[in-house]
């Protein structure tokens, strides 16, 4: 699941970005250790021992940026200048135990607290069920896109997705297997998408899947595989619960909205022409009109 949702979310930009500072604050550590070595050796030759605490600092912002490893790193390459310039008689021994103990509490919680607001942040847009994007990932990706889409006069298309008749389905088979047909949806979304489509659970049984840079075409092709995918997919076989369909909108931008809520508006609206239109099958927002209006 965490496999999936790198391959399309900024949070993981942003670990990336803080990757990167964490590599950027090591040059300068790394310099300091071997500045202080240096005074300590060259410069004040008789007093190494107040020189050398100054690795103490070193070694903190070592294990804070690198957690364990860093603290780890930092403390031995102190020790080492330490017994090896520091005469063995100025009774260094307990500095060296705190050194290496301060190292390791606080290289052990920045690690804790690193992959705590890791996983906080991965729930704060996961939809627990499906292992999908959440409604408000969604949203805030909706805005994200629509911002690209007008920077470089792309067009993002979305498409709406409801399954057809699940109320009844949950009646008859139960809500167990209703969650297990909504994982199953999920598995069938992620694999017919391209890694930038970002497919999210817009609330019970509904999904969006925005498309940056992807015409009418081009989202319909897509929409139109995925209902077929649903369409002869074994979930009923293996589950003993008959065939199952999807039906679907497909709206886009600029062409039919002005926008983000515009935008799933009109996705919505393709989707409720699906509905009616018999189920099972894909609306596009603007052919639809068309056809209205040939029509009329
Ligand atoms: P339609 O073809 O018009 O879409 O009919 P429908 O029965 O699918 O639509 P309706 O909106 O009447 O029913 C949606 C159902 O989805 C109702 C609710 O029980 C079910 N549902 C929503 N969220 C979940 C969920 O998380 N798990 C399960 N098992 N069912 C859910
Ligand atoms: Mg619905
Ligand atoms: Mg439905």
């Amino acid at each position: 699941m965490i496999q999936y949702l790198k391959s399309t979310n900024p949070f993981e930009n942003k670990e990336t970005a803080m990757e990167k500072k964490r590599l950027f604050v090591l040059a300068p550590i790394i310099a300091g250790f071997f500045a202080v070595a240096f005074v300590q050796i060259f410069v004040y030759p008789g007093r190494q021992q107040e020189v050398w605490h100054l690795f103490e600092i070193l070694t903190v912002l070592a294990a804070f940026a690198f957690y364990l490893p860093g603290a780890a790193l930092g403390a031995i390459a102190s020790i080492a200048v330490g017994l090896k310039f520091i005469p063995s008689t100025s009774g260094m021994m307990l500095d060296y135990s705190r050194l290496a103990l301060m190292a390791g509490v606080i290289g052990w919680y920045a690690s804790r607290q690193h992959f705590q607001q890791e996983h906080l942040g991965r729930l704060l847009m996961v939809d627990r069920l499906t292992g999908l994007h959440n409604y408000s990932y969604f949203i805030d990706r909706l805005d994200e896109e629509r911002q690209r889409a007008d920077r470089f006069g792309s067009r993002l298309s979305l498409i709406m997705l409801d399954i057809d008749y699940f109320k009844p389905f949950n009646d008859k088979f139960g809500h167990q297997k209703g969650n297990e047909l909504l994982k199953h949806m999920a598995e069938i979304f992620k694999v017919q998408v391209r890694g930038v489509d970002i497919v999210s659970r817009y609330g019970g049984e509904e999904f969006a899947i925005l498309l940056p840079n992807t015409s009418h075409g081009a989202a319909e092709e897509v929409a139109e595989r995925i209902r077929a995918g649903v369409e002869i997919s074994d979930f009923g076989a293996t589950s003993g619960t008959g065939t199952c369909t999807i039906s679907a909108g497909v709206a886009t931008y600029p062409t039919d909205a002005d926008d983000d809520l515009q935008l799933i508006d009109r996705a919505d609206e393709a989707l409720y022409r699906a509905k009616e239109g018999g189920r099972n099958r894909v609306v596009v927002f603007g052919a639809e009109n068309s056809k209205q209006e040939a029509i009329s």
